[in-house]
């Protein structure tokens, strides 16, 4: 008697894979339950499975080995799914980093001399409204502001150089 599909990957429960566009079942890799983490069902098998990405809407492969380390190594919880390529995961969690430095300098950023952190959180809301398309109005005023203080320090500098 099959139990979830642990005797052949094509009986595993249809939730796993729901918006998935296609299956591979030939090359399924039997998994080790006792790594995951679920309370009733289990994933036996791992699927090349293609799903189309939420954000640039290309099709991509989440593959059985990829499946193995989520839920083996990681742990995820067992209906986790992929919704975002993995191109766009890089990206999301690149924007993420620089919006992390962002709010941990920005304070120290506009209070403080330091021309070098000034331009590095213009830099950053650049990066972030190129990626986002506008950036909250709080952050636009933020990034005139600190152009302001590199152009008056810029001039203050070559005042400075040249007398
Ligand atoms: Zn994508």
């Amino acid at each position: 008697m099959d139990i979830f599909g642990n005797t052949d990957p094509k009986l595993m429960p249809g939730h796993f894979f729901w918006s998935a566009i296609h299956l591979k079942h030939d090359s399924a890799i039997p998994a080790d339950i006792s790594k995951q983490n679920f309370s009733v069902c289990p994933r036996h098998w791992y699927l090349d499975a293609d799903f189309k990405c939420a954000t640039c809407h290309q099709e991509f492969t989440w593959t059985a080995g990829e499946q193995k380390a989520w839920f083996e190594e990681y742990h995820f919880w067992i209906d986790a799914f992929p919704v975002h390529c993995r191109k766009c995961r890089a990206v999301t969690r690149h924007l993420q980093r620089l919006r992390k430095e962002y709010d941990s300098t920005v304070a120290a950023a506009k209070t403080g001399g330091r021309l070098d952190q000034k331009r590095r959180m213009v830099d950053i809301l650049r990066e972030l409204k190129i990626n986002l398309g506008s950036l909250p109005e709080g952050m636009n005023e933020t990034m005139e502001l600190l152009q302001r203080q590199i152009a008056n320090i810029s001039e203050l500098n070559s005042e400075g150089t040249s007398s």
